[in-house]
């Protein structure tokens, strides 16, 4: 029989014990002086993060989420991903001289289950919350558009120079910051 251990696929979404959370996520990066190899280098409107997942009962799930999409993907388990109820509710850049911040914030629904693969309880905020955020640039020389990501669990600091013309892009000194606003 597919599906989980009572047999069920998924979990009904009208979860009746189901609550609306939201989930503030910050970054920071330094980046060199705008000069004439410029580079564009921009936030992309998407990040990862991980959730515990009432619909497929799996804690710590990476959950795939898009600015301007009212749905969000879970990569689920055995890499059967399925649509999730989360969203990107806020996702404001603040661009200075030398710094670019992000500052997104994720909505989604909640409920209490037990993952049973792993033997513990959902939590609202996944017990080792985790994110990935995205980065697109342009190189002048090259006239290619490219991508990189940051992510919670790296070895800091860490710097991003571009793959064409090796020059710097961004540096990331601290980890992002992942915080239960309700
Ligand atoms: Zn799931
Ligand atoms: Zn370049």
């Amino acid at each position: 029989m597919g599906g989980d251990r009572n047999g069920a696929p998924y979990a009904p979404v009208c979860e009746s014990r189901t609550v609306l959370r939201n989930v503030e996520i910050t970054a920071e990066l330094t980046v060199p002086l705008r000069g004439e190899v410029f580079h564009n280098l921009h936030w992309q409107k998407k990040l990862d993060l991980s959730l515990d997942c009432f619909i497929c009962k799996r804690t710590g799930r990476t959950t795939h989420l898009r600015y301007g999409e009212e749905c969000a993907v879970c990569s689920g388990s055995q890499r059967a991903d399925h649509p999730a109820a989360g969203r990107v509710a806020a996702f404001d850049v603040t661009d200075e001289r030398e710094r670019t911040a992000l500052r997104a914030v994720v909505d989604y629904w909640w409920a209490p289950f037990h993952d049973t693969k792993r033997d513990e309880p959902a939590t609202v905020l996944t017990r080792a919350p985790w994110v990935r955020l995205y980065l697109g640039y342009r190189c002048p020389e090259s006239q290619q558009a490219e991508a990189f990501s940051i992510q919670s669990n790296m070895v800091r600091p860490v710097s991003q120079t571009c793959t064409h013309c090796a020059h710097p892009l961004a540096t990331s000194a601290q980890s992002p910051t992942i915080r239960l606003m309700s």
